[in-house]
């Protein structure tokens, strides 16, 4: 296994809808180890491939947050909601791509995902909370979309300006 680099946004890749996953083989597993390795590391709740430039639809993300609860990593490859309730909650959002910005973002409370497991097969399964927000979260990233796309214009432009002098102090270290 093996950490890999988070990209920062703006990004051209992280704006970029990402292919189906075709290929169920042992590519796609180390992708999946590294994936998750490179999420707790962060350390993150959920990751997407194109946030470390593979253009797959594969997510990972783990949403236990209780002390002493066993952690629940999930691989989830060409994920879809079929599924999503009228009821709406807000959380406060961050992204491995847009590190130290929160926001409120407003989404569906409870949704329905469809998806393959890293050894092909079909799987659905409801999520609520945590999950929930998780999951649409990552699933937004494989369609080239990220939280800040649900803030108004200006706070927006703020976050991406925080982002670029960020990028650039990087470079420079
Ligand atoms: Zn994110």
């Amino acid at each position: 296994m093996a950490l890999r680099d988070i990209l920062i946004h703006p990004d051209p890749r992280l704006k970029k809808p990402a292919e189906t996953v075709g290929d169920f083989g042992v590519e796609l597993q180390r992708l999946a180890d590294d994936m998750l390795e490179t999420m707790y590391d962060a350390p993150g709740i959920g990751l997407a491939a194109p946030q470390i430039g593979v253009m797959e639809r594969v997510l990972v993300m783990d949403c236990v947050k209780e002390e002493g609860e066993a952690p629940r990593p999930m691989v989830l490859i060409n994920p879809e909601v079929i599924w999503a309730s009228e009821g709406l909650s807000t959380y406060e959002e961050g992204c491995l791509s847009i590190p130290d910005q929160y926001a409120d973002v407003e989404r569906p409370a409870e949704v329905r995902v469809r998806w393959q497991g890293i050894d092909g097969k079909s799987a659905e399964e409801d999520f609520a909370g945590l999950w929930a927000t998780c999951v649409q979260h990552e699933i937004d990233h494989l369609n080239g979309k990220l939280f800040i796309d649900y803030l108004k214009p200006l706070k927006r432009q703020m976050i991406t300006r925080k982002m670029q002098k960020l990028k650039r102090e990087r470079a420079r270290a």
